[in-house]
């Protein structure tokens, strides 16, 4: 295995920030990951797993060894008149997953279309878009502890997936390389449609009966309409989570700002990030290179050469002022490194 020293991470992270990894080695093949791990000396770690860098913030060079995951590989594990099973490698793309699951008339995540990033970082944050998470059809992940070496498996129960979390990002953060993701796809799906404009599009194009194919074109296009390209101005998608409040406290919020936007949640009330950033005015402010999107105020972009440090001070700068104006404190989405 090779180990190459003093990599530039420039292009392996979407906001385009450039930091360089002390050691940088590149897995194609699962058996090469064990191996790897033994060989490498104290001095060598620690050890960050890097899917695209979609989701990462660096904020400073990295001290030990980052390893990105390239395997490839869908296997079919099972397959009945119901539904299918697959054993997808951590280094597939995640939507040329969907791609590949809708082309087969397999469903569950097509709504889950045109998410950057790898499989083997999808549960990490237990990734969500219009209405679907992952946790719907995850079964279970394969990995591999980066201490020791062990192979485990976690059921989905064992995930402890939430809102954008599992127990990857909480109490096994960088523990684990997940090697393998199992997923269980309908092959009598019931389509999600009632979520932001999908529906809308479909009826304005007067389809009433969308297949699968149907429903990823359109959250594609809604997607490709409304988000920043990271090719374009460097960005990791939203920044921050969207906050979950308790009633009581929402009942409070709401009486003073009855224009807050927010949505039933189990645990409470969930409020827009975006809605709580734009009433403090940061929409489209600009320092340097480091900025706030015009239009997607949830997203932190990298108009240039803005360092990962510069992006936080001003992460910081925002949550400071949504907390001083309406008592939530934003939680960051992004991994910062
Ligand atoms: P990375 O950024 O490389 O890694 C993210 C975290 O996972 C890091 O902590 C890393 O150490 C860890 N990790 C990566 N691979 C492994 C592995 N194999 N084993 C163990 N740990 C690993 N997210 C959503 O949930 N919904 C969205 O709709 C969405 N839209 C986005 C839109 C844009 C434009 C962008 C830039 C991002 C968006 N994201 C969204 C965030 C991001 O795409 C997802 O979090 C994605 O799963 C990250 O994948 P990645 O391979 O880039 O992970
Ligand atoms: P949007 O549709 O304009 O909605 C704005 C926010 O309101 C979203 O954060 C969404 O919460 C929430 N929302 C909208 N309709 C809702 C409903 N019916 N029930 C509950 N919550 C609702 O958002 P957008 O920015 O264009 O993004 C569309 C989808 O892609 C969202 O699901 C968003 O999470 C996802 N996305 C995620 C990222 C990321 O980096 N994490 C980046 C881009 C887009 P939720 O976020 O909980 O869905």
């Amino acid at each position: 295995m090779n180990l190459i020293e003093n990599r530039s991470l420039k292009d392996c992270n979407t906001f385009g920030i450039e930091v360089n990894a002390r050691y940088f080695a590149e897995i194609t093949r699962e058996e090469e990951v064990v191996p790897l791990l033994s060989s490498l000396k104290p001095d060598q770690r620690p050890l960050l797993i890097l899917g695209d860098g979609s989701n990462i913030l660096f904020t400073d060079d990295f001290p030990g060894t980052v390893i990105r995951i390239n395997t490839k590989g869908i296997a079919v594990l099972n397959d009945d008149s119901e539904a299918v099973i697959l054993r997808v490698s951590a280094g597939e793309e995640w939507d040329e997953v969907v791609e590949y699951c809708v082309e087969q008339g397999w469903g569950g995540i097509e709504n889950l279309s045109l998410i950057p990033g790898r499989m083997g970082a999808a549960p990490i944050q237990n990734i969500g878009a219009y209405g679907v998470e992952l946790k719907e059809v995850l079964l279970e992940l394969e990995a591999i502890h980066l201490e020791t070496g062990e192979p485990r498996t976690f059921k989905r129960e064992e995930c402890r997936f939430g809102y954008r979390e599992s127990i990857f990002k909480t109490t096994l953060r960088g523990h684990y390389l997940i090697l393998h993701v199992t997923l269980k796809l309908s092959k009598k799906p019931q389509l999600n449609l009632e979520y932001g404009s999908i529906r809308k599009e479909l009826d304005q194009a007067g389809n009433s009966s969308p297949t699968l194919h149907d429903v990823r074109e359109v959250v594609c296009r809604i997607r490709r309409s409304k988000l920043p390209d990271p090719s374009v101005n460097g960005n990791a998608g939203s920044f921050f989570r969207n906050p979950v409040i308790r009633s009581d406290q929402f009942e409070l919020l709401k009486k003073q700002y009855p224009s807050v936007i927010s949505y039933p949640d189990p645990n409470g009330v969930k409020l827009a990030a975006a809605w709580l950033i734009e009433q403090c005015n940061w929409k489209g402010k600009r320092t340097g290179d480091a900025g706030v999107h015009p239009d997607q105020p949830l997203v932190l972009v990298n108009y240039g050469n803005a360092t990962g440090q510069e992006i936080l001070d001003l992460a910081a700068l925002i949550r400071q002022s949504v907390l001083s104006r309406f008592g939530i404190l934003l939680e960051p989405e992004v991994n910062i490194f």
